[in-house]
């Protein structure tokens, strides 16, 4: 017989983290597009659900006085998409957030939860990765930050702490004014994840300047460090060695969605595009 699955909706992040200490096998549970289809398939259903996403101080978008940007982890993905000043500030970020799934999926779904699940393809953690995000979080040891290129460990898993909460996610004002090209290849257009895609963005306060994100061609989401260089180094006459730089930095596996082969290659191509549509200076 099935076990009970106990939904709990906390107010409070000190509600959250004691509703998340009392129960063993408790999960976090933001829009939950991920966690509920998974739970229903894999046989290791969680005891609890602690839903996050009616606590006050979590669903906001807001401008510190520094310029930095932090973003609660109740804030749905479809919200970061349309904010202005992501659109005006980080290009790349509201780039990122419209490409993922379907609008009544980023309707749901939250950034800070398609970072939490740590999927190579999270469309989201390119961005991120290339505005040198931070992950704002608290567990029974306290609160502490986590710079994004530390927080992804391996498909599915972060360097979250059992029963850390990931409160939100901060941009700093230092990235803020760049231009971004996603190119991004699937299966199906507007409801399937990327079978590979790849972030260019230029940062001018920023080094390097060029940041290259890879997504579904490793275990996590990464940079392509060499290529920037290059970029940096060259400007857009970089943009084949660039390319192979990308393709080499790719560790990409078969699978249902596509080749290897497929995806190491078409790092370059997408790269090689993306390049030429910024004219990258
Ligand atoms: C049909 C379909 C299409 C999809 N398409 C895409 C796509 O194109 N691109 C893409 O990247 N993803 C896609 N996804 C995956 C998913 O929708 C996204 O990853 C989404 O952003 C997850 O956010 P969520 O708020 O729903 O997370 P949830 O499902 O609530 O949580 C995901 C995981 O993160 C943990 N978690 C959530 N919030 C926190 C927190 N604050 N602190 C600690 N842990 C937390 C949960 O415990 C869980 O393990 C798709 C899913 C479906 C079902």
């Amino acid at each position: 017989m099935q076990e009970r699955l106990d939904y709990r909706k906390a107010h409070s992040v000190e509600e959250a983290l004691t509703l998340f200490q009392d129960l063993p096998r408790s999960r976090y549970m933001a829009g939950g597009t991920d966690l509920l289809p998974r739970a229903r398939g894999s046989g290791q259903a969680p005891s609890r659900l602690v839903d996050i996403k009616g606590i006050p101080e979590l669903s906001r978008i807001e401008e510190l006085p520094s310029g930095d940007l932090r973003i609660g982890a109740a804030v749905s993905v479809a919200a970061v998409a349309a904010h202005p000043t992501v659109r005006q500030r980080f290009s790349a970020l509201s780039l990122c957030a419209s490409a993922l799934g379907s609008y009544p999926l980023r309707n749901r779904a939250t950034v800070v939860g398609n970072i939490c699940n740590a999927s190579p393809c999270a469309d989201t953690a390119a961005a991120l990765l290339c505005l040198d995000a931070t992950v704002l979080c608290v567990g029974p040891a306290g609160p502490r930050r986590i710079p994004i290129h530390e927080f992804f460990v391996g498909p599915g898993q972060t360097s979250l702490a059992s029963g850390e909460l990931a409160l939100a996610v901060e941009i700093p004002a230092a990235s803020a004014g760049g231009r971004a090209e996603l190119g991004r290849l699937s299966r199906r257009q507007g409801v399937d994840i990327a079978t590979v895609a790849v972030l260019l963005s230029v940062l001018p306060q920023r080094s390097p300047r060029h940041r290259v994100a890879l997504l579904s061609v490793a275990p996590t989401p990464r940079r392509a460090s060499e290529a920037e260089t290059l970029l940096d180094q060259r400007g857009p006459s970089a943009a084949n060695a660039a390319a192979e730089a990308a393709m080499a930095a790719a560790r990409p596996i078969d699978d249902v969605r596509g080749t290897a082969a497929y995806r190491r290659e078409m790092v370059g191509v997408l790269l090689t595009r993306a390049v030429r549509a910024l004219g990258a200076a």
